[in-house]
């Protein structure tokens, strides 16, 4: 085959996003310095990725290096799982979602969906795809379902090949890009209802759109099935900060502790030696379990702010993608 799957690994590719106008205005230092295109340091320190994306990089540019061949690799009975991980404010919902219906700004998975049926569109006829996708955020350890407002706490179970899921989580099926556009756009309408501060919520939750491919060959009646999890993670920032208590405090332990969760089952994969990975630690690792490592392929967005005033958080965040490495 042409177009056979690249070899499979977990890939951390770093972002930074340009100084906002306040911190422009504030006067903060632009710290990264960018090296060749896998190398940023900061403060001193080098840290090296697959892939090191400076301020002007483009949404175009974005997806073209790592999430196209990803949807290629689904679309041939692959899983896989992108994520994006960083504090508030650092870029997550830019690099996953972009400006949604804007052609330039958009972000991967707008992309996602219209690449899925130009390929679909070029394959053999003799294929018939049944596309479904589920959009969900995980809350405090609540599963919220996005496309069904009255499921608020779905619980993850296993089918009969072992395989988890969320149980009773809405599935859509889809057969064009606007219609994944709407249905990202009937969650996050819902979730703009279901809350006071939209971007404080979204802060303190990931948010899980799931892309489901079947296929069958008409003549042979050959099966094929490919998963994508695409993960809006919640911010990673340090509580303390802020000096939080009560709700909020909780909320911040819950988010540190999923986070970790998520981060030990990366590293103990990406060292490849480990014979235990971690994934019954969190609900979200569960979900993911069949869409991380092994045959999977999985890819990290390290999300950084430039400013020097986010200093620490963004050394932070560098090391949380090192440990991927
Ligand atoms: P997060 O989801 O991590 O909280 P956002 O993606 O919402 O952060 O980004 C915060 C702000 O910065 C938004 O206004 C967004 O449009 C802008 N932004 C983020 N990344 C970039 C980028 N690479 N280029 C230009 N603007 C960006
Ligand atoms: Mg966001």
């Amino acid at each position: 085959m042409a177009d056979a799957p690249a070899e499979c690994n977990i890939k951390v590719l770093c972002r930074f996003r340009p100084l906002n106008q306040s911190e422009i205005l504030r006067g903060d230092q632009f710290l990264p310095k960018f090296q060749g295109d896998d190398t940023v340091v900061v403060g001193g320190k080098s840290y090296v990725f697959d892939r090191v994306f400076p301020t002007n990089t483009t949404q175009e540019q974005v997806y073209n290096t790592c999430a196209k061949q990803i949807v290629k690799d689904v679309l041939y009975g692959y899983n896989g799982t992108i994520f994006a991980y960083g504090q508030t404010s650092s870029g997550k919902t830019h690099t996953m979602e972009g400006k949604l219906h804007d052609p330039h700004q958009m972000g991967i998975i707008p992309r996602i969906a219209e690449d899925i049926f130009n390929h679909i569109f070029a394959m053999d006829e003799n294929l018939e795809f049944h596309i479904k996708v589920s959009y969900f955020e995980i809350y405090m350890d609540k599963i919220r379902d996005l496309l069904d407002v009255t499921k608020t706490n779905l619980s993850v179970h296993e089918d009969k090949n072992r395989v988890p899921y969320v149980k009773g989580c809405t599935e859509r099926f889809v057969s064009s890009p606007d219609e994944v556009m709407d249905v990202i756009d009937e969650g996050k309408n819902n979730r703009h209802v279901a809350v006071t501060n939209m971007n404080e919520h979204s802060s303190r939750s990931h948010s899980i759109f799931l892309i489901n491919i079947k296929q069958e060959h008409v003549e042979t009646e050959q099966k094929l099935c490919g998963k994508l999890y695409l993960v809006d993670l919640a911010g990673s920032e340090k509580v303390s900060k802020t000096g939080a208590a009560g709700a909020v405090l909780d909320e911040a332990k819950n988010i540190n502790k999923s986070l970790s969760a998520l981060g030990n089952v990366i590293s103990a994969l990406a060292e490849g030696t480990k014979t235990h990975v971690p994934y019954r630690d969190s609900k979200m690792t569960r979900i993911l379990q069949d869409s991380l490592g092994g045959n999977c392929r999985t890819t990290m967005f390290i999300c950084c702010s430039p400013s020097s005033y986010n200093d620490a958080e963004t050394k932070s965040t560098l090391m949380f993608g090192q440990r991927a490495k």
